[in-house]
This record gives C-alpha cells, sequence and structure tokens, in this order.
C-alpha cells in the first residue's frame, strides 16, 4: 500500500454506560502508541454533534484517511459516523467502529479491569481493519419489484402471501403437481389432531 495511513480513533465514554465501567482514558493511552494512529480523542457522547464536529475538525486538522470510533454497536450509529465523515470529505467507507459498549461494558459491568482489557483488543483490531479498508463507491442499479419464490410448502406458500399483500407480484414455483409439501400428506397434526389440508 503506497498511501501513508493517518488513523484518527475516537473514544466514546457515552456517559457512564461505558466509561462506568471502561477506563476510556487507559484506551486513548493505549490508542495513541499504535502504528499509523495520529489522532486520539475522547468524546462525551461521540454520536452527539460536539462530538461529530470533532471527527469532522481533526479530519482536516490531522488529514486523516481512515477513522475509528470504539463506542457501541454499529447497527445504530455505524450509518451515523459513516455520514459524519463522508460530510468531512472522506470516502464513507474509509470507516470502522469498535464496540466497546454492548461487546465490554455492558456485558462486563462488574469487572472493570477485563471489560477494559477487551476494549482495548477490540480497538487494537479496528485499527489493524482500518489499515486495510478502501474507498467504495455506491453503485444504483434497476430492480424489478417481483419476486420468485421456490418450493410451494408451508413456508414458501405464507411467503409468497406476505410478498403479495405488501403489494408485489410473486411467482411461486412447485415442482409437484399440488402445493403444500410434506404438510400436505400428513394425516393428523398435533394440537388439533385435524387433517392438515
Ligand atoms: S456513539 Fe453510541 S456509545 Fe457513543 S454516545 Fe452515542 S450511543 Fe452512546
Amino acid at each position: 500500500m503506497s498511501e501513508q495511513l493517518r488513523i484518527g480513533v475516537f473514544v466514546c465514554e457515552c456517559g457512564l454506560n461505558i466509561a462506568g465501567t471502561v477506563d476510556c482514558d487507559a484506551l486513548s493511552e493505549d490508542a495513541k502508541t499504535l502504528k499509523d494512529v495520529v489522532c486520539v480523542i475522547k468524546n462525551k457522547y461521540t454520536c452527539a454533534d460536539p462530538g461529530q464536529n470533532e471527527i469532522k475538525k481533526a479530519i482536516g486538522e490531522y488529514n486523516l484517511n481512515r477513522v475509528v470510533v470504539a463506542s457501541c454497536t454499529p447497527k445504530i450509529h455505524e450509518p451515523t459516523f459513516r455520514q459524519c465523515v463522508a460530510e468531512a470529505g472522506l470516502n464513507p467507507y474509509l470507516f470502522e467502529m469498535a464496540n466497546i459498549r454492548e461487546h465490554c461494558s455492558w456485558v462486563h459491568p462488574h469487572d472493570r479491569e477485563k471489560a477494559t482489557e477487551k476494549a482495548r483488543s477490540l480497538i487494537r483490531s479496528a485499527v489493524s481493519r482500518a489499515r486495510y479498508l478502501q474507498s467504495q463507491e455506491e453503485a444504483t442499479v434497476p430492480v424489478t419489484q417481483s419476486a420468485l419464490v421456490i418450493g410451494g410448502g408451508v413456508a414458501g406458500m405464507q411467503a409468497a402471501l406476505e410478498i403479495a399483500d405488501a403489494g408485489f407480484p410473486v411467482y411461486l414455483v412447485e415442482k409437484q403437481p399440488s402445493l403444500g409439501g410434506i404438510m400436505a400428506a400428513l394425516d393428523k397434526t398435533y394440537p388439533t389432531m385435524d387433517c392438515s389440508i
């Protein structure tokens, strides 16, 4: 890789959600020792406007080309931070997250030392991953808004019905001459002992 890596690490306290258990100062100090890390900033609430503004400012000030946020699950805020770095001119896919809340403070609330150790490892992993990130361009492709369901058993029929109820055309394909799959062959079904069809 010819590009000179400049990684920024942002450690979030999430109020006491993280800082109440995990030693965020120790994490920040450790992150400063990592190769290619040129800036480490600790925030109380990284997803809030002041936290995001600090990320944007640091991208310009330190000429960052990778950003790692150590905070909560990517399920919640990965889109937030991708958008944030994009607004600062960085490709949104040059961003990586370490989950030190759900994976550390929340699940190890009574063991500060071990929770901190785990968070340190997660941040180190995220920084390592960040080194290999590459810019991505999002493509838009035309989509045919209809569905093909293969297999006319109970699951297939239910899936076809749900999709049709949502307003999309559905093509249901079944290799047997009748629908129902294995269920259709059952004489009685628990708990009513009715015939299955
Ligand atoms: S980024 Fe996540 S961990 Fe940090 S303050 Fe926001 S919700 Fe809490």
